[in-house]
């Protein structure tokens, strides 16, 4: 029987679902725990094959720590025919070079169609190979997908050019053409999305792909190729590798045919790709880094809400995102009561079989990010914090942490500096606005930032001043497709989403054409 996901279930999933009416009633159909694995190998010119080495990996379910199946493990030499592939399906004249535009976005259309056809194996996919709550995936991670295929495919004969009144006798207009070859390395927090993201306006633009898979997360991944070749896309504009970082990633990063390549994940693997496409090809390079973002907190916020709020943008997706809201700052006038209803919420959270929908929490995607987050948890203690709830493993099995909060915590202290990327919430006190726009502006990266106020000249005042790709004022973690995301400082360079999502993948060439002069 189908349960309604319901507005107030949706404290779990992002705010963009308490805002939009139209994910509110939205099915959620009993999931099947144990998904049928269909696709576990490499694709390549719309075919499944083995590794050229012959190797496979498992991927782990985290709420048990047991093997779901092995995967082809793809290198190097994977990576080359995959490159080879796609540069055939670029050639001038190709099916692929040859189709409309408008071709192309209908194509993208028929991907969402088969996205939603087989939305609830997706979820329960996805559930079972990350650990995120199932009711999450069903209802955010799948509705986000869907919106972003669709958004781009309506993007696929509406990214024109221009016509320039250049000085003379000269017809000059640009061309937005697609870059080529475009390679991919996504992370695996939000595996369907993040893939979203780089594939829809990669594909969109007439590009063609090679898409590494974050190891942990290969299952979902390689579904939706098949998803891709059942839609009709022509052999080799979509290729996809499961494999490793630094053998696979890598050599996309540094592959001389490979035009641009596009990463989200850690800064320190975002700082090594930029170096490697440097220094093979001078690729064209975005990416989409860590954070460390502050959430403001100030006196005259709805105590209530700011804590939900909080507490929404910190402990979301087992806190595994790159926006996590890991900055609480407070202003003192309030600190005392938000601490203590901090407190009470993360207590509250439920945490236990992500395929439960009483669960707001599932486990940590790995052990070693498990153990990483127990070891800044214990920096925390040993450097001052006081730990005001969790700061443990949860239970013995699987990859499970209690919702942690810490009170006390101080702009040195390794947990108010270091990306923690788990369900590890800071409070911190502030007095003055100009004092706390400058704290948050001493951290490295520049990701998001958020305000609670009713002041409309604060509001503006945090809007203006913080240095973040994104700001949010009175809700947190807010995301559409149609509106651009990514970071200032160390968090990244490029945007993606919206109109200027398109711009990483389309090359402006300019033509300039003679004239007859006026009067002859
Ligand atoms: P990561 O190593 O940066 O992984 C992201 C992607 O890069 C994965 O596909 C990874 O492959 C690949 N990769 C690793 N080394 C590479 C290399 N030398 N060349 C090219 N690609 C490479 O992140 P992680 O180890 O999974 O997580 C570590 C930390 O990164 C987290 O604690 C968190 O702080 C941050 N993180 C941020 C985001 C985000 O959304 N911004 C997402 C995930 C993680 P593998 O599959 O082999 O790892
Ligand atoms: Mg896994």
């Amino acid at each position: 029987m189908s349960a309604i996901l319901k507005l107030g279930r949706a404290r779990s999933a992002w705010g963009l679902l308490r805002t939009q009416k139209a994910c509110m009633s939205v099915a959620l159909p009993q999931p099947n725990p144990q998904p049928n694995i269909q696709y576990n190998k490499v694709f390549i010119n719309n075919e499944w094959r083995d590794a050229v080495s012959g190797k496979t990996f498992p991927t782990i379910n985290p709420s048990t720590g047991e093997v779901i199946c092995h995967v082809a493990e793809g290198d190097k030499a994977d990576v080359d025919i995959a490159v080879k592939a796609a540069t055939d399906a670029f050639k001038l004249g190709s099916p692929w070079r040859r189709m409309d535009a408008g071709e192309r976005g209908y194509m993208m259309n028929k991907v969402a169609d088969l996205i939603e056809r087989d939305r609830k194996y997706l979820a329960e996919l996805e559930t079972l190979d990350n650990g995120k709550p199932y009711n999450v995936a069903f209802s955010t991670d799948l509705e986000l997908t869907l919106r972003c295929y669709r958004y781009y495919a309506g993007w696929a004969d509406k990214n024109q050019g221009k016509t320039i009144p250049i000085w003379g006798d000269f017809f000059s207009y640009t061309r937005h053409e697609p870059v080529g070859v475009c390679g991919q390395i996504i992370p695996w927090n939000f595996p369907l999305l993040m893939q979203a993201w780089k594939l829809a306006p990669a594909l969109a633009t007439g590009n063609v792909v090679v898409m590494k898979l974050a190891e942990q997360t290969p299952l979902t991944g390689l579904y939706i190729a098949s998803l891709f070749k059942e839609a009709g896309y022509p052999e080799g504009v979509l290729n996809v590798i499961p494999g490793y970082g630094p053998t696979a990633g890598a050599a996309i990063s540094k592959h001389m045919d490979v035009h641009k390549v596009a990463f989200t994940g850690s800064t320190e693997v975002g700082q090594i790709v930029a170096a490697d496409a440097a220094t093979s090809n001078l690729k064209r390079v975005t990416l989409e880094l860590g954070g460390k973002s502050p959430n403001i907190i100030c006196a005259d916020a709805d105590v209530d809400m700011a804590v939900e709020q909080a507490h929404f943008g910190l402990f979301f997706n087992m806190g595994q995102c790159c926006t996590a809201g890991s900055r609480t700052y407070i202003h003192e006038s309030i600190y005392d009561k938000f601490v203590e209803k901090s407190m009470e919420r993360a207590l509250k959270r439920s945490v236990g079989n992500p395929f439960d929908s009483k669960n707001e929490q599932g486990p940590q995607i790995d052990e070693e990010q498990m153990n990483k987050i127990l070891a800044l948890i214990n920096s925390g203690k040993q450097e001052g914090a006081t730990l005001m709830a969790g700061g443990k493993r949860a239970g013995d099995k699987g990859y499970f942490i209690e919702p942690t909060v810490f009170k006390d915590v101080s702009d040195n202290m390794t947990i108010a500096r270091e990306e923690i990327f788990g369900p590890v919430q800071q409070l911190m006190k502030f007095k003055t606005i100009d004092e706390v726009i400058e704290r948050s502006n001493i951290n490295k990266y520049g990701l998001a930032a958020a305000v609670v106020t009713n002041d409309l000249n604060t509001a503006l005042q945090v809007a203006n001043s913080v240095r973040a790709g994104t700001v949010w004022v009175n809700c947190y973690d807010v995301f559409d497709s149609c509106a651009p995301f990514g970071g200032y400082n160390m968090s990244g360079n490029g945007r993606e989403l919206g109109e200027y999502g398109l711009e990483a993948y389309t090359e402006v060439k300019h033509v300039v054409i003679k004239v007859p002069p006026k009067n002859s």
